[in-house]
């Protein structure tokens, strides 16, 4: 799978909505039931409180209930409704019903004749006194004067007091005189309940709230009140100066005892919702309620929603995480691939580049095995050469050498014959002398003769080029030796100075001798068609080496020949003269003996030969 930059975006849009809309839906869905489930825990709890309220009034009325018919069989009560007129008895029962009113903690006891008329009451002291007083328009005195208990709960018109009322005839001989009224002060009620933080209320038939624990819904009415119906609470005087305002809006009917309501309230804050459970009280005549906020139920919907979206969220926020860590990874793999692929080309490249070089390096090596083949077959070659070269360059001095020794042989061999011819003569003459100077002629003759032979025979030996300590005088002796019969024809002056006279060098003295024999008979050669024909060989010690100098008054070397008169053939000599191998063989002959040979700088006129060798 391919996951470009593209879908990527695309993912993430539409996972973002669709978790939007689940979120919504869950919380959607929570809110509903969580709310649900908050008003019936709440409508449960509201109803054992209201239970446990309305148990309270039950036993708040219970109390004052029989107390009514118990005062009303007193026989003070019945003298003091036959005998009204009679102020002394009236004023002893005023004292009385103050002392009952105050021993049983109501809050006005009172008689009143059957015309509904005051005759005695507890508060007799007080201010505005019931005694006088006319309460025949209180439904409690109708329902007392019919001969049974009556109960009322009316906003006092004298005290302005809430009160319950309960009436009970007076009776003497099953005639009704009067009626005996208690009154008992509920605001205790509200005080004893009120600091709960529930809100409790009492309500008429009519729904006009009467008891409440919260004071600014007192008087109030919990549904909109019918203008006849106003117009009676008015004329009953029940709540006097009140405007029966309405408290709340049904929002919802859940049951016939359990309401949603709306609070009629300038705050908006308060125009939450409230659940308004209610309890009838049929005997008292009344309903109780219990109103309860639901805030805390939409405070709880709110935790909850808020815990579950985070909850929500952070399983997104996982998802998309696992998801741009799977991106991740296949990027990451898109990446290593893509450098694995550029390595691979890379290392290809390499591999080719080697292969190439490889290549090259074998055919240079080809090359080189073959060209070192080629060199050692030339070496091989140049070798044969070389000795070919060596041993033509001795036949040619043994040439030359022969052409002298012929001519060095055949002198002397005229001269012994003519020495023999004359000792012959002069012994045929008998002139011994004479005769023997001849023979003694002829004897020197064959000495020198034999010098030859013994030069030609050092020559022609065999040499092994094997090298050793040679006295450099004893060479050049040799080579002088050789070279006489052409030293003589040319009348050359050679001149040999060794400084010291006996120096050693390490070399083969056979090869040594023809160096030099070369070296003297080239410049023999070039000096013969001057006029001064001077050749010096020198020698002297350098250190560890040995310099041999050959220097004659010839022309010297032209400067274009420099170069070339130690190269095979090069030669300037007439054809019959010379090879051209004479330096060349010299200046092998000289490597070999670990020596070299060059052409030195020289000031006169004439060539220089400097032959540098080891000392021994
Ligand atoms: P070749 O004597 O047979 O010519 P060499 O190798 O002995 O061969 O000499 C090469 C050349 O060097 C000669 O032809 C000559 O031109 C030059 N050469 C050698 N020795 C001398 C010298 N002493 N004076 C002048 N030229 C010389």
């Amino acid at each position: 799978m391919i996951l470009t930059q593209k879908p990527k975006k695309q993912f993430f849009f539409i996972s973002g909505f669709i978790f939007l809309l689940i979120t919504g839906s869950i919380i959607w869905l929570t809110s509903i039931v969580m709310y649900q489930r908050g008003l019936t825990r709440q409508s449960q709890d509201g109803a054992d409180q209201l239970e446990l309220f309305v148990t309270y009034l039950q036993g708040v009325l219970k109390t004052y209930e029989s107390l009514p018919e118990l005062l009303a069989t007193d026989s003070n009560l019945v003298s003091a409704l036959l005998n009204p007129q009679e102020d002394q008895r009236i004023a002893k029962l005023n004292r009385y019903l103050e002392t009952i009113n105050s021993i049983s903690d109501t809050a006005d006891t009172y008689l009143m004749d059957k015309d509904g008329l005051t005759i005695a009451a507890s508060n007799w002291q007080e201010e505005r006194p019931f005694v006088g007083r006319d309460f025949s328009y209180r439904p409690y005195f109708v329902e007392a004067m019919k001969g049974q208990l009556g109960r009322y709960y009316a906003l006092g018109t004298t005290s302005s007091k809430r009160g319950y009322y309960f009436a009970y005839p007076v009776r003497k001989d099953r005639e009704i005189l009067g009626v005996v009224v208690i009154k008992v002060n509920i605001d205790s009620v509200e005080q004893k309940w009120g600091h709960r933080g529930d809100n409790f209320l009492v309500t008429d038939p009519d729904g006009v709230v009467f008891i409440t624990t919260r004071q600014d819904w007192r008087y109030h009415t919990l549904r909109p009140l019918a203008k006849e119906v106003r117009q009676r609470i008015i004329d009953s005087n029940r709540y006097p100066n009140t405007d029966l305002e309405v408290l709340s809006d049904v929002r919802k009917e859940l049951d016939s005892n359990l309401k949603l309501v709306q609070l009629h309230q300038q705050d908006p804050q308060n125009k939450r919702d409230h659940l308004l459970l209610t309890r009838n009280m049929p005997e008292a005549g009344w309903s109780v309620h219990i109103m309860k906020d639901t805030l805390p139920i939409r405070e709880n919907v709110m935790w909850v929603n808020i815990m579950v979206g985070g909850v929500l969220l952070l399983i997104y926020m996982m998802i998309l995480l696992m998801v741009q860590r799977q991106y991740r990874l296949v990027e990451l793999g898109l990446m290593r691939a893509k450098t694995r692929k550029a390595l691979q080309r890379a290392n290809e490249k390499l591999e080719i580049r080697v292969q190439e070089r490889t290549k090259e390096l074998t055919e240079t090596n080809k090359l080189l095995r073959k060209e070192i083949k080629d060199r050692q077959r030339t070496e091989v070659a140049l070798k044969k050469t070389r000795n070919e070269l060596i041993h033509a360059a001795k036949m040619a001095v043994l040439g030359q050498m022969s052409a002298g020794i012929n001519h060095e042989l055949n002198q002397p061999l005229a001269a012994i014959r003519s020495y023999a011819d004359n000792g012959k003569q002069f012994l045929k003459k008998g002139r011994h002398q004479e005769a023997l100077w001849n023979l003694e002629q002829i004897g020197e003759l064959t000495e020198r003769m034999a010098q030859i032979g013994i030069q030609l025979k050092l020559f022609s030996r065999k040499t092994s080029g094997q090298i050793g300590i040679v006295p450099l005088h004893g060479v050049i002796d040799g080579a002088l030796e050789i070279l006489r019969p052409a030293i003589r024809k040319s009348g050359v002056q050679i001149s040999v100075d060794l400084r010291p006279d006996s120096i050693e060098v390490m070399a083969n003295n056979v090869l040594l001798q023809q160096v030099l024999v070369n070296l003297i008979g080239n410049a023999i050669q070039a000096v013969e068609e001057c006029e001064k024909r001077e050749i010096e060989i020198e020698a002297y010690t350098v250190d560890k080496m040995v310099k041999v100098l050959v220097t004659d008054s010839g022309p010297g070397i032209g400067e274009d020949d420099k170069a070339h008169i130690f190269d095979p053939f090069f030669t300037t000599k007439k054809s019959g003269q010379g090879l051209g191998l004479g330096l060349t063989i010299t200046e092998r002959i000289l490597r070999e003996m670990r020596g070299n040979i060059r052409l030195a700088n020289q000031a006169e006129s004439g060539a220089c030969f400097e032959i540098t060798l080891e000392r021994a």
